[in-house]
């Protein structure tokens, strides 16, 4: 597709949400089973630790939540049915890739990502040690500095199933800009300079 169709579709995508909207807030969720024998992978870094996540894919929960933000944000559907576990396709996927073609669906729709937070719940292994290459390897994915994206890791003070270690859960929020609204951004602030 060239450039003029695809500022004119994207252009008209903005006409129909509203000029006003030139950032848009999305919500991820996502829990996984911890068992013996399975992989713990958070934004694709491998963790150390003696239980792993239960998944159809990889189990990856981190990736699976940074992706149900991102497509919800832009409006452009969640995870479960863009990579149904239905579906042998998906079959010890890396959910590098599975999050990378998400965020391909949110860049096709306009959109550009300003900020990620996550929050990972569990009660082992600790996430502070490894927190940096986590989000160095979700930034790449997602075309941003790493400072752009923050990922904490909590417990659950013993309580309920994360506290018993039966489980990984992962909330996550993102912020995106429209590209249409960083372009026009960007050339008014170039205009302003040019005046002075
Ligand atoms: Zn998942």
């Amino acid at each position: 597709m060239d450039h003029q169709s695809d500022y004119a579709r994207h252009a008209g995508g903005i006409a129909r949400i509203g000029r006003a909207s030139m950032f848009r807030v999305g919500l991820g969720q996502d829990i996984h089973r911890l068992v013996p024998g399975r992989r713990f992978l958070l934004g694709g870094t491998e963790i150390p630790a003696e239980k792993g996540e239960l998944g159809h894919s990889d189990g990856d929960a981190l990736c699976h939540a940074a992706a149900d933000a991102l497509l919800g944000a832009a409006g452009v559907g969640d995870v479960g049915e863009l990579f149904p576990p239905t579906d042998a396709a998906f079959k010890d996927a890396d959910s590098r890739v599975l999050l990378q073609t998400a965020f391909g669906k949110v860049k096709k729709a306009g959109w550009r990502l300003v900020s990620l937070d996550c929050v990972v719940i569990c009660e082992k292994p600790k996430i502070l040690p490894y927190r940096e290459r986590i989000r160095s390897s979700l930034a790449a994915i997602l075309e941003v500095e790493p400072s752009s994206v923050m990922v904490k890791g909590k417990t659950c003070e013993g309580l309920g199933h994360i506290g018993q270690g039966l489980a990984v859960e992962v909330v996550t929020i993102c912020l995106l800009e429209s590209v249409w609204g960083e372009t026009r951004r960007k050339k008014r602030l170039t205009v302003h300079g040019r005046n002075r």
